[in-house]
């Protein structure tokens, strides 16, 4: 069946679940440019919203000849379309005017301000937002015959949420919610129900097998043959994270990332690689101080544009993630020629330039993750020095059976590692285990404790006070 020219099923047998999969680059890119000046065509007629914002930057559908012309498009802030929805609520500019029935909404977690709210109807739900996590649960080996736990509350943060509806409408297995189930009560439905896959945040899954292991269960011999993490950076992003959860459940491990504005951006597939499903979104990566576009394969901000939706189309959206930068042209060893995605660094404000390094919540945790003593929770703060020089402290949880007379070689070992990797000294400290919180979803690592900067570039004493009672 196909849906938007977007195919819903693969054959039986079938390696790939698209098409656009192994489609040659050239043909890629007409694909992108067709479908792009198709979408904005649509905008133009369609959606008030963009046409004012076009109009007012001298934009017009004619100006776009090439792919490169997407540069003349202005760029979509996060903020616009929040504001959008406080003047014209519940979705502002999310919903196309007469787009409709809806059949479900996605939420932002709403970490950087107010949720935005993004309608979706049957089509632009099932036949692109799962349609693009069906290439992800595919390539993971997901099949019909497998049962599937959602280790994760359902709430209206799709990016989880989409895979599971993909695994129950599109793929056919046995799907299992477990939102309000206990840790330990999931590991007991594990092994009575049969389930052989794990979706959920990689923080928790880690979390889940600790649990498993605290009560004398070894996660290994539960058999689960797949973990399909999303939510947080996973193991695309953070290899050492994708080691520690192949160790722990003796599982293979897949990853995918994406936007809720826009799609299911990028997936593992079984040669580690990061794919793009570039036929349903163009990503730019963008250098995050000039808006132009880094050289190819180089690292900078992510800017999206739906090439597909109808409801919804975000064009040249600011994801507000940086990432390590994304490569063409190639045909990877798994015979998919979709672009590569190297990975994510983190959210724009979660990295911080210490010294002219920049320190990410990926770097950090890679490194905490590839020492065995210390657990899987961990958090840095970016504070000021009493000489006002910008420092960063990591405070890690060592794991249960570190004895305490190990303490300090360990945090000289962590304060070593990082230096190496970053070239810059941090401060570590180790807290009990267990003083860290858990998070399901989402997690928090990262603070920034120093003072705000006024205009005339001093710290304003109250900004900082603010900022310290934040915390
Ligand atoms: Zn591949």
């Amino acid at each position: 069946m196909f849906m938007n020219g977007i195919q819903q099923h693969a054959a039986v047998g079938y390696k790939y679940w698209s098409p656009a999969e192994t489609m040659p680059h050239k043909e890629m890119k007409k694909l992108q440019l067709a479908r792009l000046r198709e979408q904005i065509n649509y905008l133009w007629e369609k959606s008030p919203f963009y046409r004012q914002k076009w109009e007012e930057s001298n934009f017009c559908p004619a100006l776009l000849r090439t792919l490169d012309d997407i540069n003349r498009i202005p760029i979509l802030h996060k903020e616009e379309i929040r504001l959008s929805q406080e003047q014209d609520p519940p979705y502002g500019m999310m919903s196309v005017p007469g787009r409709g029935p809806f059949i479900r909404i996605g939420m932002t977690s709403g970490t950087t301000g107010e949720p935005v709210i993004i309608p979706f109807t049957e089509e632009d739900y099932f036949g692109v937002y799962c349609a693009g996590a069906a290439r992800a649960v595919w390539a993971a080996g997901i099949r019909k015959e497998d049962v599937v736990h959602a280790a994760f509350g359902f709430t209206p943060f799709l990016g989880l949420a989409a895979a599971y509806d993909c695994c129950e409408h599109l793929i056919g297995s046995l799907v299992i919610p477990g939102g309000i189930w206990s840790s330990l009560m999931r590991l007991t439905m594990i092994r009575k129900l049969g389930i052989t896959v794990l979706m959920g945040t990689p923080t928790y899954l880690l979390h889940l097998a600790k649990v498993a292991e605290e009560n004398g269960i070894d996660a290994r011999t539960l058999g689960i043959k797949t973990i399909l993490t999303a939510g947080e950076p996973g193991k695309m992003s953070i290899p050492n994270t994708g080691v520690r959860l192949e160790e722990a459940w003796g599982a293979r491990i897949f990853d995918y990332c994406g936007t809720q504005e826009t799609h299911y951006l990028a997936w593992l597939c079984d040669e580690n690689v990061g794919h793009i499903n570039e036929d349903l979104a163009y990503c730019e990566v963008l250098d995050p101080e000039t808006d132009e576009p880094v050289p190819p394969g180089e690292s900078g901000k992510l800017v999206v544009t739906d090439l597909i939706s109808k409801t919804h189309p975000c064009i040249r959206f600011e994801t507000g993630d940086l990432v390590k930068g994304i490569e063409a042209g190639a045909t990877c060893a798994c015979g998919r020629t979709l672009s590569v995605m190297k990975g994510f660094m983190g959210r724009v404000g979660d990295i911080i330039k210490i010294r002219g390094v920049c320190v990410s919540v990926a770097g950090i945790e890679n490194v905490i993750r590839g020492i065995s003593e210390c657990s899987d929770s961990y958090e840095y703060i970016a504070s000021k020095t009493e000489g006002g020089m910008d420092k960063i402290t990591v405070r890690v949880e060592p794991k249960y059976d570190v004895d305490s007379g190990q303490w300090d070689d360990l945090r000289k070992k962590i304060a070593q590692k990082l230096q190496l990797s970053f070239m810059v000294n941090m401060d570590v400290e180790l807290l009990a285990p267990g003083t860290l919180p858990v998070y399901e979803l989402k997690a928090k690592r990262f603070r920034d404790n120093r003072p705000p900067i006024t205009d005339t570039g001093e710290v304003s004493t109250k900004a900082a006070e603010k900022a310290t009672a934040r915390v």
